[in-house]
């Protein structure tokens, strides 16, 4: 279809070029079909000398495909002499070896000798032969130079319009600067040296827990090869993030916010009021009912817990940060905890009183006291504008 990859808001380039010459084309079609890749190419002089089946010709116009414009500006001539006479630089193009003494050349080398004189504002010409026969000796004598592509010497003769589409190729091949009308789409920008660093740093230490480098004098070897391993990704930030949220997941062998629970929102709320007023578990040295705990809240996260987690997974700066959710910590579950910045992120419900209240001032002491920074955040906040939440926690946690 003609319109496909076809930008209508686009204006028509026209913009100065050489004018295309054919000599008694044969076929409409191929009139029709080079006015096409005339227009694709972003020429639109065309001038015909003596069409062999008339002109008009409803043939080319069905050829054409909507290049329209190209084929109703066409200006008709009774020679090859009438057609270049205004011109002041003609190439000729032919398959053919004529053995006359002119400069023979490929397209690519005929639009470098065209481009300058056509921006001097000189008048030049490309010109193209009969379907059967080509040019004759005559005409390629009137040209200053011989335009021939590098082909396949037993099958060198092209088909009219594809000859003029190799050409008017190169044409705006070289005149554009080879510029492209889309690249590759970036949808994340580039990470930084610092975030890739972050997300190693985390890497390693994951690894270090399960003694991943043995022997240990191999160690550096073994990370200088991980490290190049990313390095050679050109890493995206959204692609660390995503590696962040792996080595994350591996490592707390965790299962995402209400994949495996049970309870609804509401529900998982009365679930932490619950514990909050029952479940100081002063068991100090037993820290199996604190991990039952944490795995339970875990799985079934309240809303606001949900809403926070996945903003902050999904967030630059908190990057390989190391954050986890509903983590035991000695007799006490945290919200949310980082324990490379010994942060903890208390989240707090709307209303709290009587013996979650007590609780939550007893966790926090106990947290202080172990050199826990406690990073307060209203639950209705969250629901309100986690952006503005995740931006003051970002700063409360820069280091
Ligand atoms: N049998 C003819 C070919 C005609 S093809 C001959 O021997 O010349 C129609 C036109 O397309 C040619 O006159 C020329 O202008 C162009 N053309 C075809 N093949 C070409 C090639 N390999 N190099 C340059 N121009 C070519």
């Amino acid at each position: 279809m003609p319109g496909a990859g076809t930008d209508k808001t686009k204006n028509w380039i026209e913009t100065p070029g050489p004018a295309v010459v054919l000599v008694e084309p044969q076929l409409g079609e191929n009139i029709g079909a080079a006015a096409r890749a005339m227009a694709n190419f972003g020429l639109s002089r065309l001038r015909l000398v003596t069409p062999r089946e008339g002109w008009p010709n409803p043939r080319a116009k069905v050829m054409a495909a909507g290049a329209d414009r190209v084929l109703e500006g066409a200006q008709l001539f009774s020679s090859l002499a009438d057609a270049v006479a205004d011109c002041t630089y003609v190439l000729a193009t032919t398959a053919r070896a004529h053995d006359q003494a002119k400069p023979v050349m490929s397209p690519e080398a005929a639009i470098h000798e065209l481009a300058p004189r056509i921006s001097g504002g000189e008048k030049t010409a490309i010109v193209f032969g009969r379907e059967r026969i080509g040019l004759m000796n005559d005409e390629v004598a009137m040209a200053d130079g011989i335009v021939t592509l590098p082909i396949n010497p037993a099958f060198a003769s092209l088909n009219l319009a594809q000859a003029v589409a190799v050409v008017s190729y190169e044409w705006l091949k070289v005149t554009s600067g080879n510029l492209l009308p889309h690249t590759t789409p970036h949808k994340s920008p580039n990470a930084p040296k610092q975030q890739m660093a972050a997300f190693l740093a985390n890497l390693e230490r994951e690894l270090d827990r399960v003694e991943f480098f043995r022997p240990p004098e191999k160690r550096e070897t073994m990370l200088v090869n991980l490290r190049n391993i990313f390095a050679r990704m050109q890493a995206s930030q959204q692609d660390i993030q995503t590696l962040s949220g792996v080595v994350m997941a591996l490592s707390d062998g965790r299962k995402g916010p209400a994949r495996g629970g049970i309870l609804d929102g509401d529900e998982a709320e009365r679930l932490r009021k619950l514990v909050a007023e029952r479940g100081r578990i002063h068991v100090s040295s037993e820290r199996a009912p604190a991990r039952g705990l944490a795995k339970l809240l875990r799985r079934n996260p309240t809303d606001e817990e949900r809403i926070l987690w996945e903003a902050l997974t999904r967030h630059r700066r908190f990057a390989g940060l190391g954050f986890k959710r509903q983590v035991p910590i000695g007799p006490f579950v945290a919200d949310l905890v980082s324990f490379p910045l010994r942060t903890v992120i208390d989240i707090v419900p709307a209303t709290e009183e009587g013996e979650a209240a007590e609780a939550r001032v007893e966790k926090r002491a106990w947290l202080g006291a172990r050199d826990y920074k406690i990073l307060e955040v209203a639950a209705a906040d969250i629901s309100q504008d986690v952006g503005a939440v995740l931006e003051k926690l970002a700063d409360a946690v820069k280091p």
